[in-house]
């Protein structure tokens, strides 16, 4: 459920509310919005009602939240979520552009990525140390040797990285040297993981599992704001369809979808979406068009080298083309802001 405060209320007026919510046993989510302050709550319904909220100084009304998920819902929290990492802001004014290779292969290769899309404008640094691969024989990572070659990039360049943690038992190593947690597909309803990474209070980046719905999705990212860390980057990294000329279908829907259900940010992954490194530019402007704050894309120096992932992955380069039309797309959207409001 959710109080929401007359306009103007006084702080005492909320900490009173806040109070006797809490003084029950009951969770109390504070959201102080542009123009409207709401409480959300935790608990039984039948609680709740019985402590006659509606009738306090300064409380507007009372509403039931119908969504599964709570503290992720956008009656929650009505205001975009933002959040800071390494003074760039996700969800905030400028669309978040992340790249990086599939999976961190040697120093010196990751450094010159590193450098380079830098300079073309990226804010983070993507590269699996952990790899969730589909064959025991393939690749699995360099484990914490790659952790700490990203750690290496970001003293250089400033970065902030990403990267992937698969097991609840690597959590702590992991938060350790990332700026962001990613969640990938295959674990998205890992909810021992997901718990364990709620704990860090640490950015988490949720990608969507390829076979979920939108509210199971929602549903983890729940699981990790169950914990206390509202830090979660949702990204929709395509779905499996029937279509077989790309390797996912990249859901464009969930977009729009995600933002008028849920107030947290959401990127989209167009390498693992479409699967094909020559379409990865167009649905990434396209996922920019569709109100995605940002993107994440993999880029290697030799993409016919790399050691994964090589086929959807753009050269240096093209990269470069890509963030500059990704800005260009995010700037026209700007202007678009009001009339499309969807909350
Ligand atoms: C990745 O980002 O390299 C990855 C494995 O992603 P996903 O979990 O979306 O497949
Ligand atoms: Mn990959």
């Amino acid at each position: 459920m959710i109080v929401v405060m007359k306009e103007g209320a006084s702080q005492s007026e909320i900490d009173r509310v806040m109070e006797l919510l809490q003084s029950k046993g009951l969770g109390a989510h504070l959201s102080v919005g542009v123009e409207t302050t709401v409480i959300g709550v935790i608990g039984p319904k039948e609680k709740v009602h019985e402590l006659g909220i509606e009738t306090l100084p300064g409380v507007e009304k009372l509403v039931t939240v119908s969504y599964p998920f709570k503290l992720a819902s956008r009656p929650f929290h009505p205001d975009d979520t933002r959040i800071e990492i390494r003074g760039h802001v996700v969800g905030g004014p400028e669309p978040t552009l992340i790249a990086g290779p599939c999976s961190v292969e040697t120093r010196e290769g990751l450094l010159e990525i590193a450098r380079a899309i830098k300079r073309s404008g990226a804010h983070m640094l993507r590269g699996g140390a952990f790899k969730p691969r589909s064959s025991p024989y393939s690749f699995q990572g360099l484990g914490e040797e790659g952790l700490k070659y990203l750690a290496d990039a970001r003293e250089e360049t400033g970065l902030a990285i990403v990267s992937e943690v698969m097991e609840p038992g690597l959590v702590p190593l992991v938060a350790e040297y990332v700026d962001v947690l990613q969640i990938g597909a295959r674990n998205m309803q890992n909810f021992p993981l997901l718990k364990a990474v709620g704990r860090t209070g640490k950015p988490v980046l949720l990608k969507r599992g390829f076979s979920n719905t939108i509210e199971e999705w929602l549903m983890s990212a729940e699981y990790i704001m169950a914990e206390g860390n509202p830090n979660v980057i949702l990204c929709e990294r395509g779905i499996r369809t029937f279509e077989t000329y790309t390797r996912n279908t990249l859901d464009l829907n969930a977009v729009p979808v995600v933002k008028h259900l849920s107030h947290l940010p959401i990127l989209v992954d167009p390498s693992h979406g479409v699967g094909h490194a020559r379409y990865v530019t167009d649905m990434a402007r396209a996922g920019i068009a569709a109100g995605a704050h940002g993107v994440i894309v993999e880029v290697h120096k030799d993409p016919s080298q790399a050691w994964s992932d090589g086929n959807q992955t753009i050269t240096l380069e093209e990269f470069d083309q890509l963030a500059r039309q990704v800005r260009a797309i995010h700037q026209v959207m700007k202007t678009f802001e009001p009339a499309a409001s969807l909350v």
